[in-house]
């Protein structure tokens, strides 16, 4: 006699999370790989205009610049290493590159890599982006009980 187990509620499809996240880093809609992430600079669309996945759950909110730092860091620590070893550059030359560098490398990685996690989030449906809301979603706080 076989038995079948039926669940009420089975497991959603896996999502590719390396091509959700290589559709952020494109700046494209972390499902379809077609629609805008970004409407302004950091600024993620409310929904694709492609195919309409909600992207509002996103909350990328501080591991970008976390993972940017990391990059960063790696890139101006190492580059001023090296430079130190192999070059004989003066104080002022160090002092006009690598400043500039570390700005210039924040600026430009910083979108791409909140898109990365955006669709780190999607793949992995935090967030509400699985269908359901999210449980740890801000609530209000509940009134403060008056003492008499
Ligand atoms: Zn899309």
């Amino acid at each position: 006699m076989a038995v079948q187990i039926h669940t009420a509620n089975p497991q959603p499809q896996a999502r590719d999370w390396r091509r959700a996240i290589g559709n952020g880093l494109r700046g494209r809609c972390p499902h379809c790989g077609q629609g805008r992430l970004f409407k302004g600079f950091l600024k993620p669309v409310d929904s694709c205009e492609a195919c309409g996945e909600a992207l509002h759950h996103q909350r990328a909110d501080d591991l970008p610049p976390y993972v940017v730092i990391t990059i960063v860091g790696h890139v101006v620590v190492g580059g001023l290493l090296l430079a130190e070893k192999y070059a004989d550059w003066s104080m002022g030359l160090h002092m006009a590159v690598w400043p500039a560098l570390t700005v210039i490398l924040s600026l430009l990685l910083m979108q791409p890599v909140k898109g990365g996690v955006i669709g780190l989030q999607w793949a992995l449906r935090m967030h509400g982006f699985g269908g359901r809301p999210d449980t740890a979603e801000r609530q209000p706080l509940p009134p403060a009980v008056q003492q008499p």
